[in-house]
C-alpha cells in the first residue's frame, strides 16, 4: 500500500477579495510560525486572486487550485479560462465536477472527462470530485453513482497525477458530515475502483469533503484511504482552515 501525505485543501468559492486574501493569507503564515505542519495545504481563490496570491502562498509552500477550466486551449470562448492561463497566474491544481458546477451550472460526466483531460495535458493536477446526492443515498444508489462519475470521467485519464475529492453533495455547506463509517467505507470504494481501473490507482489521494470543520476533522482524517480534506466553509477564516490542518 502507498503512503500518501495527506492534503488539506480549502475552497473559497465566490468569497473574497484579493485584499481579503491577502489578509486570509498574512494570518494563516502568522499561525504556522513554529508549527510542525505534515499536511500539504491547498487553496482555491477564485481565479481573479490567483496572480496575487501566489508569492505569498509560495513563501508558506501552500499550493494553489483553480475552481474551475474550459477545456478548450484558447479562442472564441468568452467569459471562459484555460488552462495554460490558470498555469500562466499561478495554479497548480483545478477541481473539475465540484458538485456545485455539475447541479448550478449543468456540468456534465463528458464535458468532465474533456476538462480532466485538458488539465493533465496542461500539466495540472485536476482534483475529480464526485458525490451522491440525499435521494440517491437514501435509494442505496451512492456506491454505484460514485462509480459511474468516476467511470466516465476518468475514462482513458492518463497519468497518476490526479486526486479524488469524495463530496456527498447533502453534505456540501449544510452542516451535515458524513458519518465517519460512510466516509470510510466509500474512500475503500473508489480505492479498489481505482486500482482496478489504472494500474498506478493506489497512488492517487482521494479527499472527503463535505462540512469539514476543527472539531470533525481528526475523525475524519484517522480513516483508511481518507488521504486528505476539501474544506469549503471552514476554509474562509484563516483559523479554522490551520485548526483542521493541525487537527
Ligand atoms: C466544498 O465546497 O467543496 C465543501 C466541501 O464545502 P463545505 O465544507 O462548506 O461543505
Amino acid at each position: 500500500m502507498a503512503l500518501i501525505p495527506q492534503i488539506i485543501a480549502g475552497n473559497w468559492k465566490m468569497n473574497l477579495t484579493l485584499t481579503q486574501g491577502r489578509r486570509f493569507i498574512d494570518s494563516l503564515a502568522s499561525g504556522l510560525v513554529g508549527k510542525k505542519l505534515e499536511r500539504k495545504l491547498l487553496l482555491a481563490p477564485n481565479f481573479t486572486l490567483l496572480s496575487g496570491l501566489i508569492q505569498g502562498c509560495a513563501d508558506i509552500g501552500v499550493g494553489l487550485m483553480a475552481q474551475n477550466c474550459a477545456y478548450q486551449e484558447a479562442g472564441a470562448f468568452t467569459g471562459e479560462t484555460s488552462v495554460a492561463m490558470l498555469k500562466d497566474a499561478g495554479a497548480a491544481y483545478v477541481l473539475v465536477g465540484h458538485s456545485e458546477r455539475r447541479q448550478l451550472f449543468g456540468e456534465n460526466d463528458d464535458l468532465l472527462q474533456q476538462k480532466a483531460q485538458a488539465v493533465a495535458a496542461g500539466g495540472l493536477v485536476p482534483i475529480f470530485c464526485v458525490g451522491e446526492t440525499l435521494e440517491q443515498r437514501q435509494g442505496g444508489e451512492a456506491f454505484a453513482i460514485v462509480s459511474n462519475q468516476l467511470r466516465s470521467g476518468l475514462n482513458r485519464f492518463p497519468c497518476e497525477k490526479l486526486i479524488v475529492a469524495y463530496e456527498p453533495v447533502w453534505a456540501i455547506g449544510t452542516g451535515q458530515t458524513a458519518t465517519s463509517e460512510d466516509a470510510r467505507l466509500m474512500h475503500a470504494h473508489i480505492r479498489k475502483f481505482l486500482e482496478i481501473q489504472f494500474s498506478w490507482g493506489e497512488m492517487v489521494p482521494i479527499l472527503y469533503g463535505g462540512s469539514a470543520k476543527p472539531g470533525n476533522a481528526a475523525e475524519l482524517l484517522a480513516q483508511p484511504e481518507v488521504n486528505g480534506l476539501l474544506v469549503g466553509g471552514a476554509s474562509l477564516d484563516p483559523e479554522s482552515f490551520l485548526q483542521i490542518a493541525l487537527a
